[in-house]
C-alpha cells in the first residue's frame, strides 16, 4: 500500500481505515491503514510504504507485483501506472470518484485497452474534483467494491471483459460500457512511454487541502540531522516514517506547517502557492 499522504479530518466521511485519532495526529495514511487492517486479519503481511510515486521510483516500489490497484486521485500518476504495466503486460485496475459519480475498469495490457486508448489525454478545463465536487461518502465504497472484485477476478485468472463501469450512487444507475483497444494510441500502441520516461515532477496543489507537495531533490534524507538542524528554528519531531516541522516564525505572513519525508519530498500545509512552498522548502530542506 503506497500513499504520501497524511490523515485529514476531511476523509473521515469517506474513508474506514481512519479515525478521529489519526486525523488529530495527521498520521500517514499508509501506516494508519496497515494499523487496521492488520486488526481484521493478522494472517496477511501487509507492507505500508510512505512515498509518492513518479517516474524516478515506481520501478523500486512495483517491482515484482502481479497486479496494481490504482486508488489514486490525479490522471498524472494514472498515466504512469499505465505507462508502467503496459510497457511490463502487467494488469491492473483502474478506479476514481467525485461527487456521487465514479467508475472503474480492469486493464490488460496486450488483451484489451489501456487507459489511454480510453482517456488519450487527461480532462482539460472546468472539470468537477474533489475539491469542488466533493465525494459522496458511498461512491468511494461503491468503486472500491468493485476494483476489488475485478482484482480478484484477475488474481484467480479470470479475464474480465473490457467494459468500463459507471456508477452513480445516489441516482443508484450502473452503466457498462465496451471500450476498445485504439491503434493509434500513443502508450499500447506506440509504446511511447512519455511519463515513464522521468520528466521532472512540478509541485502539486493537495486536492481538497490547503497544501503543496514539493519533491525538488534527488536521493535520500538524513532525518534525524535535519531533525537536529531546524529544532532552533521551530518545532521539529521525528519518527521513522516522517519529520514535522513548525516554523517559530511566520512565512509570508502565514502559519505553515512542513512534513518531510526521507526520500526528499515535502509537504507544506498553509498554503496552496507553489512559488511560497518551493521557497519554504528551500530554506528549510533544499540546503
Ligand atoms: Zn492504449
Amino acid at each position: 500500500m503506497i500513499d504520501r499522504d497524511q490523515v485529514e479530518w476531511s476523509n473521515l466521511q469517506r474513508q474506514w481505515l481512519f479515525d478521529e485519532a489519526d486525523a488529530r495526529e495527521g498520521q500517514l495514511k499508509a501506516v494508519a491503514a496497515a494499523r487496521q487492517l492488520v486488526k481484521a486479519n493478522s494472517s496477511i503481511v501487509y507492507e505500508p510504504v510512505v512515498a509518492d510515486i513518479d517516474a524516478r521510483n515506481i520501478e523500486e516500489h512495483l517491482e515484482g507485483v502481479d497486479l496494481v490497484v490504482d486508488a489514486t486521485d490525479n490522471f498524472e500518476t494514472r498515466y504512469l501506472l499505465n505507462d508502467y504495466c503496459v510497457d511490463l503486460g502487467l494488469p491492473w485496475v483502474y478506479g476514481a470518484a467525485v461527487g456521487s459519480y465514479g467508475l472503474a475498469f480492469a486493464i490488460l495490457p496486450g488483451e484489451g485497452p489501456c487507459l489511454r486508448c480510453v482517456y488519450p489525454e487527461s480532462p482539460k478545463g472546468a472539470q468537477p474534483t474533489c475539491e469542488t465536487a466533493g465525494v459522496l461518502n458511498t461512491i468511494t465504497g461503491q468503486v472500491g467494491f468493485w476494483q476489488a472484485s475485478l482484482a480478484m477476478k484477475l488474481l484467480g485468472g479470470e479475464k474480465p471483459a473490457s467494459v468500463l463501469t459507471t456508477f452513480d450512487t445516489w441516482e443508484g444507475k450502473t452503466r457498462q460500457v465496451a471500450v476498445e483497444r485504439d491503434a493509434a494510441c500513443p502508450c499500447c500502441g506506440a509504446r511511447n512511454f512519455e511519463f515513464l520516461d522521468g520528466r521532472r515532477r512540478a509541485p502539486v496543489s493537495l486536492c481538497g487541502r490547503d497544501a503543496v507537495q514539493i519533491h525538488e531533490r534527488q536521493g535520500r534524507l538524513d532525518l534525524a540531522a535535519l531533525e537536529k538542524e531546524l529544532a532552533g528554528l521551530g518545532s521539529a519531531k521525528r519518527n521513522e516514517f516522517a519529520l514535522r516541522f513548525v516554523p517559530a516564525e511566520k512565512v509570508g505572513g502565514l502559519a505553515l506547517e512542513v512534513t518531510i519525508f526521507p526520500d526528499g519530498r515535502a509537504i507544506i500545509k498553509g498554503t496552496t502557492d507553489p512559488a511560497l512552498a518551493r521557497s519554504v522548502y528551500a530554506r528549510y530542506v533544499g540546503r
